[in-house]
């Protein structure tokens, strides 16, 4: 099956742009393991233009009827896009223009086809990419992280912290991430560990003073966990001060990993003409979203300043209307 579009994510980027190419009659495909994207877990998002609170669950509930009420659109979701191969030609020498120098040239890419593999086994092909696949939470990457996953190491504290009423549990992260994870768990917990690799928090003000001024908190500076404790269940960390090197264990029953996010772009790290930044972030020419002939990037994947839902709305909908562009033979850099 032959598609002039493929969208890869259903956060509200790629939500969005689902909307804008099935209006655009763009034939195009929408493939999304889930919906809603990363603040589903969310309790309160207050800054959704045009609604003053939803839950996070309820976002992802009105993005996807959204999406579900376009005609012109395709959706494959519970599927993972597991590979992207270039299979037709491109002008991979042409450089990314950066918006710094002004408008540049577009990337002329002549005769795109890409092949995606899903998980269920099926291929897609297709002429256009949008990633919009977002990013996933970062890993600590020690001992006993991943075989105690879900039985008491976790990564959203909004979600996971009443399981844990009355308990000891550490936060890892001193940026607002891991504040919040504190500012979560003491309605519940009976203690919290917040663990921070530096000297210092450096998430807000207002949420530093929070956990500095909590008989709850414990805050160790200097600290890193080397390995969590436990056969089936949490039951304590070994940590290292950075400073002394002495290492010690600490019993508790929950560890929350709150230490920020990586962009999913291992998906296109060798296909030709992506650019990865130090963060893993997909380049993008910042007035048309284009990363490479024949793709286009948006969201959290791609290298945009500000991670936010509206933001990735704003830059999906910028991609689909270049891609649509291109479809239609037009270069407005080149008018321009
Ligand atoms: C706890 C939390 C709370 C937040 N609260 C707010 C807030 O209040 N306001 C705000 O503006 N922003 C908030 N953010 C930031 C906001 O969630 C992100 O900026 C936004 O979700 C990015 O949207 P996205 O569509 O680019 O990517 P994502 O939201 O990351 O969505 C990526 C999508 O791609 C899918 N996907 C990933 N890999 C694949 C694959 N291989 N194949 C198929 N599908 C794939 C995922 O299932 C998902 O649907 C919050 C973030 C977090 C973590």
């Amino acid at each position: 099956m032959k598609y002039e579009l493929t969208i890869i994510g259903g956060g509200p980027a790629g939500v969005s742009a689902g909307i804008y190419a099935a209006r655009k009659k763009i034939k195009t495909i929408i493939i999304a393991e889930s919906f809603g994207g990363q603040s589903i877990t969310s309790a309160d998002i207050q800054n959704w233009i045009g609604t003053k609170s939803v839950s996070g669950f309820d976002l992802a509930q009105n993005l996807e009827a959204h999406l579900r009420a376009q005609e012109d659109i395709e959706i494959k979701d519970g599927v993972r896009v597991e590979k992207v191969e270039r299979i037709g030609e491109s002008s991979v020498a042409s450089p990314l223009p950066l918006a710094s120098e002004g408008h540049g040239k577009a990337m002329e890419g002549k005769g795109e086809r890409f092949k995606i593999s899903l998980s269920n086994g099926e291929f897609i092909e297709t002429k256009y990419i949008l990633l919009t696949n977002g990013s996933h939470r970062r890993k600590l990457g020690v001992r006993g992280e991943k075989e105690l996953d879900g039985h008491g190491v976790a990564y959203c504290s909004t979600c996971d912290i009443p399981l844990f009423k009355n308990k000891v549990v550490a936060v890892v992260g001193g940026g607002n991430a891991g504040l919040e994870g504190v500012r979560d768990g003491l309605p519940y917990v009976s203690k919290i560990y917040l663990f921070v690799r530096g000297e210092v928090l450096r998430g807000d003000p207002i949420s530093q003073a929070m956990a500095k001024n909590s008989d709850k908190v414990e805050i160790l500076y200097n600290t890193e966990i080397i390995e969590i404790l436990g056969d089936k269940e949490v039951v304590g960390v070994k940590i290292k001060n950075s400073k002394t090197n002495e290492v010690s264990e600490l019993k508790l029953d929950g560890v929350f990993i709150e230490i920020g996010s990586e962009p999913n772009s291992d998906l296109v790290k060798d296909i030709s003409g992506i650019n990865l930044n130090q963060f893993k972030e997909v380049v993008v020419n910042h007035k048309t979203q284009q990363a490479a002939p024949g793709i286009w990037a948006a969201g959290d994947i791609s290298d945009v300043l500000y991670k936010q839902n509206n933001i990735s709305s704003g830059d999906a909908v910028k991609a689909v209307l270049n891609i649509y562009d291109a479809l239609h033979g037009v270069d407005r850099m080149k008018q321009e």
